[in-house]
């Protein structure tokens, strides 16, 4: 077996591990973790995937014990490290934000001066409130951020943000967003083998960019195809074939899955007909 297989790693629990192994495996990385082993090999490509918590994976990777890893852009800001981020993965997306008790009447971050400030997040915070000239006293704990101001030991906290129940939940509003973060690939400066890490690359892509977009099927009247195109200009540009009536043609686009029922309405106003989503599972573009 070959001895240099690359190491990448991968968060062993917590709402990201579900959904990073899903994405591996959908990418063609196939493995079987024995139960709470720390290890697993995967079929058919020379890559080891390393179980970590999520928190420890940006400073594993900028120390070279790992030559890739899955985690949150939030987390490889807070560690400050040296690595290179080489895909955003479509999951994770939340913000940072500094949070106040809804009953407490904090207009500005400059009011907080003297209070306490609850995170697990303190150098991003701290680097936030120096920028923004606010001076609270910082409380760093690892977990349950957001039960501090009810426990008394904060007057506000920094915390992710996804939907907002947590806070809701917890009787706090967002006073200032810090920043926009979301589940990243990050790569070592000192990655053992960089062909093999651009392989990894373009799989996870494929994978980000099927989920991201659908395929769009409709038939047009020839007439009205440069309408068409302009509705669906596609990823480099629509698949147009002809129908046996030359009147008409059928084309085919990716579009985003987030615009697709917008395009279809406005296909069907130009008289687009036939119109058909399907999702893609994996692509190279
Ligand atoms: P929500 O209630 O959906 O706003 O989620 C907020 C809770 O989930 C907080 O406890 C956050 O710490 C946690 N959370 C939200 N998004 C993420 C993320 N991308 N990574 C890790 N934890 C998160």
């Amino acid at each position: 077996m070959p001895e240099r297989n690359l190491r990448l790693g991968v968060p062993s629990k917590g709402r990201l591990a579900e959904q990073a192994v899903a994405l591996l495996q959908q990418a063609g990385l196939n493995f079987r973790r024995q139960e709470r082993s720390l290890f697993a090999r995967a079929r058919e490509i020379p890559v080891d995937i390393t179980f970590l918590r999520a928190d420890d994976i940006p400073v594993l990777c900028a120390e070279g014990a790992i030559d890739m890893g899955i985690t949150g852009s939030d987390l490889v800001a807070e560690h400050g490290v040296d690595v290179v981020t080489r895909l955003a993965l479509g999951l994770g997306r939340c913000r940072l934000s500094l949070c106040v008790p809804e009953d407490r009447d904090f207009q500005s971050l400059q009011e907080l001066d003297g209070c306490r400030v609850a995170t697990s997040f303190p150098n991003l915070t701290a680097a936030f409130l120096r920028q923004h000239r606010a001076d609270p006293h910082l409380v760093s704990i690892t977990g349950s951020v957001e039960i501090m101001v009810a426990l008394g030991v904060a007057d506000a906290v920094v915390d992710l943000v996804e939907t907002g129940s947590t806070l809701a939940a917890n009787r706090l509003r967002i006073l200032e967003d810090i920043g926009q973060y979301e589940t990243v690939l990050i790569q070592s400066t000192s990655c053992r083998d960089t062909a093999l890490a651009d392989r990894i690359v373009r799989r996870l892509q494929g994978v980000v960019i099927a989920r991201s977009y659908s395929l769009l099927e409709y038939n047009v009247a020839r007439a009205r195809l440069p309408e068409a195109e302009k509705i669906t200009p596609g990823f480099h540009s629509p698949t147009v074939s002809s129908l046996e009536d030359c009147d008409w043609c059928a084309v085919r686009v990716m579009v985003r899955q987030s615009e697709v029922i917008q395009v279809m309405e406005r296909l069907e106003s130009i008289g687009a007909t036939a119109i058909l989503e399907t999702a893609i599972s994996n692509c190279r573009l």
